[in-house]
């Protein structure tokens, strides 16, 4: 033990309410998830039983209405949860943020009996989602995509491939955008499949350089056949859908990426103030205090970034330009803070003995998720400049 450990993160929260449900966040995160985090990601295994605590804690539906059993939490609040949440361990911050993002859909765009029907076990029954826009042709230019839901009677077929799906083959729903006309985005509708649908069926999972304990699989589409009432939206709505739905999961890997750079920032300063060298501890060297302020720094205008970006979604104003800044700033952070604290520990910081390694493999990945960071400078560019290739000409 350090006399030096971390502090927990100053936090501001709008109520009484907000700040007991920090205080239990933190609390399930230090007791039942971070302590397993290191051997069960070495280990490849997906926590289940923390989702379904997370479930039955009321933490899987945060940000949605109590009518349906969410937890009607401002976003602003609901991302210091994530955050929490990915400072124990990223899987599980992440996993919340896809289902969240998976749920969104219906949430926003169901119709009420749709709603009373699906969203009470989708919010803290236990169930678990994935959100399926990514194939294996179609990432970046998203709305490329071929899966195909065709008409049939008074239901839909659905054929195709997704890619990429975290919670691929253990997810109990799917929220699927499929082509149903035209080439392009307007020919894209979204729907409801529920994972044990005859025909759904997830590929062997990905062997990923980091957050090896979420599983991200593809995911068959062969011959699926829902009823008219699990298409969410209109039809030709589901781009629109899954970019919206985008727009807000965006601020959640933000969260996610402050709470892994905070995690990469304690371990250092824990080591760095009792690691000695040349008679003192290296925290001593100005060296080295100057990348601890330049890493606590860079973290607190991540999250202070995130969290206005928030608030101003919770006053329900537009935010999707500054949810692209949040992204970008706070994934290049968490991968800028996590390669310096491998640094801050030197030779220990390269081995699997300190956490640290793990976090640097972790925080790549939240560059290119939801958009890679080159995509968001794109939201950002064409907030400011309007569309690439506009004539200005005659
Ligand atoms: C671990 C993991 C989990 C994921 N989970 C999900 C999920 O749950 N659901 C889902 O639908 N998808 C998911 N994805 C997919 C993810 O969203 C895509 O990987 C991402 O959108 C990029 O698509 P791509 O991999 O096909 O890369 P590409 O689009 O092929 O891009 C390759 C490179 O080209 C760059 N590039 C592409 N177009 C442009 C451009 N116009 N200008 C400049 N640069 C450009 C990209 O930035 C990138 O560097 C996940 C991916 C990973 C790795």
């Amino acid at each position: 033990m350090s006399d030096r450990d971390p502090q927990p993160v100053e936090r501001q929260l709008p109520t009484e309410e907000a700040r007991d449900l920090l205080a239990l966040v933190r609390d399930i995160a230090q007791r039942e998830i971070a302590p397993k985090a290191a051997e069960e990601e070495d280990a490849g295994r997906f926590p289940r039983e923390i989702f379904t605590l997370l479930s039955e804690s009321g933490l899987l539906g945060l940000p949605y209405s109590v009518d349906y059993g969410g937890g009607e939490q401002p976003y602003e609040v609901y991302l210091q949860v994530l955050e929490e949440l990915a400072t124990a361990r990223l899987t599980v911050g992440l996993g919340v943020s896809v289902h969240t993002l998976a749920t969104y859909a219906l949430a926003s765009h169901g119709t009420k009996q749709q709603k009373v029907e699906h969203l009470p076990a989708m919010l803290g029954g236990g169930l678990l989602g994935a959100y399926c826009l990514s194939e294996p042709s179609s990432g970046s230019d998203a709305a490329s995509l071929r899966t195909k839901a065709v008409r049939d009677g008074d239901g839909w077929v659905i054929d195709g491939t997704k890619a990429w799906i975290t919670h691929g083959g253990i997810a109990d729903f799917y929220t699927v955008m499929a082509r149903t006309g035209e080439d392009g985005p307007r020919g894209i509708t979204a729907f409801l499949v529920p994972g044990d649908a005859p025909g759904v069926s997830g590929a062997a999972p990905e062997k990923k350089m980091g957050m090896k304990g979420s599983p991200t699989a593809q995911v068959h589409f062969d011959g699926v056949r829902v009823p008219d009432d699990r298409r969410i939206g209109e039809e030709g709505q589901g781009f629109s859908i899954a970019l919206s739905a985008l727009d807000s999961g965006r601020l959640g890997i933000a969260a996610c990426a402050v709470g892994l750079a905070q995690a990469a920032l304690d371990e250092a300063v824990r080591y760095a103030t009792q690691r000695r060298q040349f008679g003192r501890p290296i925290a001593d060297f100005q060296g080295l205090r100057f990348m601890l302020a330049d890493m606590a720094t860079q973290i607190e205008a991540g999250r202070a970034l995130y969290l206005a970006a928030a608030r101003l979604r919770d006053a329900g104003r537009p935010f999707a330009k500054q949810a692209a800044m949040a992204k970008l700033h706070c994934t290049d952070t968490a991968m800028k803070v996590t390669t310096d604290a491998v640094q801050i520990l030197g030779g220990y910081g390269y081995t699997a003995d300190f956490p640290v390694e793990r976090y640097m493999r972790e925080a790549k990945v939240l560059q290119i998720v939801e958009g890679t960071n080159q995509i968001q400078r794109m939201v950002i560019a064409r907030h400011l400049a309007g569309p690439e290739g506009r004539r200005t000409g005659p």
